[in-house]
């Protein structure tokens, strides 16, 4: 296939994906999670293949099949809020070798492989930060720069052979926890349609599909209509340390939240800020925010900490390259941060806030269409540089 018939392909194929979603949120079609965009040049692409583990040499077609077992058994209570292991309930099945990504060259499709999935903040009713701050008539609105520079640099990902997957692409709302469901149903679908050429099956993971069709389907971030799923509180529960081992399986998949900041207070704060999430800051957070330590469940601590440190670095530094007047002029501008998006993804996953629409000199920037683009091409080097370089 052509790298242009194979450009259209994909871009058809996103647009059935994006009907399909659509059609999901207006309740006209019931949608199965294998519904959602695939990679679909994966196989085109010189990817890392998983090797299959040396027991598995049942083969898809055989009736011998390998039982995964999860290991989800909560650790006993001793004080303070515990902590899962930070070993994986599952098998390291998929053992994808980042180091192919290595050295490869900026002008040779080098993110072949690689999946970004691109999140731009707020959308529909809900408008983020606005300035001025009276919704009347504002001259800037957070999720229509987030929503223009995640396009913009979706197209730039692309073009450095990624797929793309958008939490949307119109100016729609969606729950934050429908973003996170995103997120963990591609992961969950690709693990599934991956175990039997792996000798595997497994109810317990099969199990967790309709538990995140709920929260899709659900589409709020309210406790009581049930639109956080397994997800709410602090700790997670089994099935969301089961979740979190999963995506920890596709370190070849990235989520990247974009926001734009405020600061009321003070026109003279601008600058770009980047967010992540650590195990230790997850901890903390839980430890603070939980009323009863014995009844809540473990904290999760499989997270890609270096991974997260590393995407966010590369980020701040590559966007900076494009854009220097962005640098943030306060005191950091690299934060650990307990968002919803970074604790409850556990891909390597990170939210810029691109700059502060409370800043007049920011404002400029976040509203040209030439800064926009810097901006795209800033996050598509910055993922080149946390694969290749
Ligand atoms: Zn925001």
């Amino acid at each position: 296939m052509s790298n242009r018939t194979a450009k259209i392909a994909v871009s058809i194929l996103m647009l059935i994906g994006v009907a399909i979603l659509a059609l999901a949120a207006t309740g006209n079609l019931n949608i199965e999670p294998q519904d959602l965009p695939e990679r679909t040049t994966r196989e085109s692409a010189a990817t890392p293949t998983p090797t299959p583990p040396a027991e598995s040499s049942t083969t898809a077609s055989s009736v011998e099949w390998l039982r995964l077992l999860p290991d989800l058994v909560e650790p006993p209570y001793t004080g303070g809020l515990r902590r899962w292991p930070s070993t994986s309930s599952l098998p390291a099945i998929r053992s994808t070798d980042l180091s192919v990504y290595e050295g490869r060259s900026l002008a040779d499709k080098p993110l072949a492989g690689v999946t970004v999935i691109l999140d731009a903040g707020h959308g529909g009713q809900d408008s983020g930060t606005l300035y001025p701050t009276s919704p009347s008539n504002p001259v800037i609105v957070e999720k229509d720069i987030n929503l223009a520079v995640a396009l913009k640099a979706g197209d730039r990902l692309r073009e450095l052979g990624a797929d793309v997957v958008m939490t949307r692409e119109t100016d729609e709302w969606l729950s934050i926890y429908k973003r996170i469901a995103i997120a963990g149903q591609y992961a969950v679908n690709h693990f599934i349609d991956e175990l039997p050429s792996y000798g595997y099956k497994s109810e317990a993971i099969e199990n967790l599909v309709p538990l995140l069709k709920d929260i899709f389907d659900i589409n709020s971030d309210l406790v009581s209509d049930g639109g956080r799923g397994f997800l709410y509180g602090y700790g997670s529960r089994p099935e969301a340390r089961l979740l979190f081992d999963i995506q920890a399986q596709y370190p070849e998949v990235l989520f990247i939240s974009l926001h734009c900041n405020a600061y009321v207070g003070d026109s003279r704060v601008r600058g770009l800020q980047v967010y992540y999430q650590t195990n230790e800051g997850n901890y903390k957070a839980a430890t603070r925010g939980a009323e009863n330590p014995a009844e809540t469940p473990p904290v999760y601590t499989g997270m890609d900490d270096a991974g997260r440190l590393r995407l966010a670095t590369a980020l701040r530094e590559r966007i900076l390259k494009q854009l220097p007047a962005l640098k943030f002029n306060g005191h950091s501008d690299l934060l650990i941060a307990d968002y919803a998006v970074l604790r409850n993804i556990n891909l390597v996953s990170v939210l810029v806030e691109m700059g502060f629409v409370t800043s007049p000199h920011d404002r400029e920037i976040l509203l040209s269409n030439e800064s926009q683009e810097k901006i795209a091409v800033g996050i598509a080097e910055a993922v080149y540089q946390y694969y290749c370089r």
